[in-house]
């Protein structure tokens, strides 16, 4: 029997509908969560992703700001910038689009921005938080990705994870959360020499590599609930994930499609994050 969709536009509906409600309660107290988004230079597919930030922002009934510069702002004109956004007091979440062009050093960025307002969970503190399990914010992938494993039911616990990919904003912050919800975690990368006999034993795969077919059907065990996180294209210029998934589905229990899977979960993690920020400058 093929694989059941985790749906990860249906789930996002669903979390968005809620985050609104919540939002439009704290808006009624006088605290809209407000999102500032710094898009600097042209690559086009950042604007694409800022603009889908913003409209989801908007949708939720959070304050939106977005500040667009030339791709020649200097570093220090940026980290201005996001001084004045940590003191803003309407502003809960501010987030700087990666990349950022080759003059400006992304972790003096992403250090810059507030503790209580990094709601990508990129900086050496959120990460500090996540691997000692104290409460912060999540980076939005991986939080997106274990609320669609959340959405199917599934138990975590005793089972094998294997994690294929280890950048710092997907691969490990996935592998520390599939752990604390007590998985047995591998985590596989471009050093690793056989990863089919990782992914064969494994329960679970979360691929993350943006590289076409990592994961083919003869690496997954039969019932594997399969995680596609990767964005590539294919030869017709489809857009497609990791998993080769026409072949997998055929043998997993339950798979994301790409795309319609983590993507869409991606931006409502940041909105839950910054509603998150909201809700704790509320009880501060
Ligand atoms: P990244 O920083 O380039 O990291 C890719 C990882 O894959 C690295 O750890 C690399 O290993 C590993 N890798 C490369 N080739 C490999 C191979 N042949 N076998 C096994 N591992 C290999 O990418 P990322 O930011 O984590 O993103 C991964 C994919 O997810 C991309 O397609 C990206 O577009 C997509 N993505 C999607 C979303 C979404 O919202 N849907 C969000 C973020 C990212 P080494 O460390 O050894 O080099």
């Amino acid at each position: 029997m093929p694989a059941q969709l985790i749906d990860g536009n249906a789930l996002s509906k669903q979390i968005r509908s809620e985050i609104a409600e919540k939002a439009a309660a704290l808006t009624a107290r006088g605290l809209q969560p407000g999102l500032a988004v710094i898009l600097v230079g042209e690559d086009p597919a950042s604007h694409v992703y800022v603009r889908n930030k913003v409209k989801a922002c908007q949708d939720a009934g959070f304050k939106s700001v977005l500040e667009k510069y030339e791709t020649s702002l200097s570093e220090a004109d940026l980290l201005a910038r996001i001084e004045a956004l940590n003191t803003d007091p309407s502003i809960h979440g501010i987030l700087v689009q990666m990349p950022l062009p080759k003059h400006i050093d992304p972790h003096r960025v992403i250090e810059a921005i507030s503790a209580r307002k990094d709601v990508d969970g990129y900086s050496t503190l959120s990460a500090g938080e996540l691997m000692t399990q104290l409460p912060g914010f999540r980076p939005c992938t991986p939080y997106g990705c274990m609320k669609l494993i959340e959405s199917t039911g599934y138990d975590l616990r005793g089972k094998h994870a294997v994690v294929i990919g280890r950048s710092n904003t997907v691969g490990k912050p996935m592998a520390l959360l599939l752990l604390q919800a007590n998985a047995t975690v591998t985590l596989c990368h471009s050093g690793t020499p056989d990863i089919g006999h990782h992914t064969r034993q494994a329960d679970v795969v979360v691929a993350a590599v943006g590289r076409r077919n990592v994961l083919t059907a003869d690496m997954v065990k039969p019932g594997a609930l399969v995680i596609d996180v990767g964005i590539n294209r294919d030869e017709a210029g489809k857009l497609c994930g990791d998993v080769d998934f026409d072949a997998v589905k055929e043998v997993a229990s339950w798979i994301t499609p790409v795309p319609g899977g983590v993507g869409p979960m991606t931006i409502t993690m940041l909105l839950q994050n910054t509603l998150e920020a909201a809700q704790r400058k509320a009880q501060a």
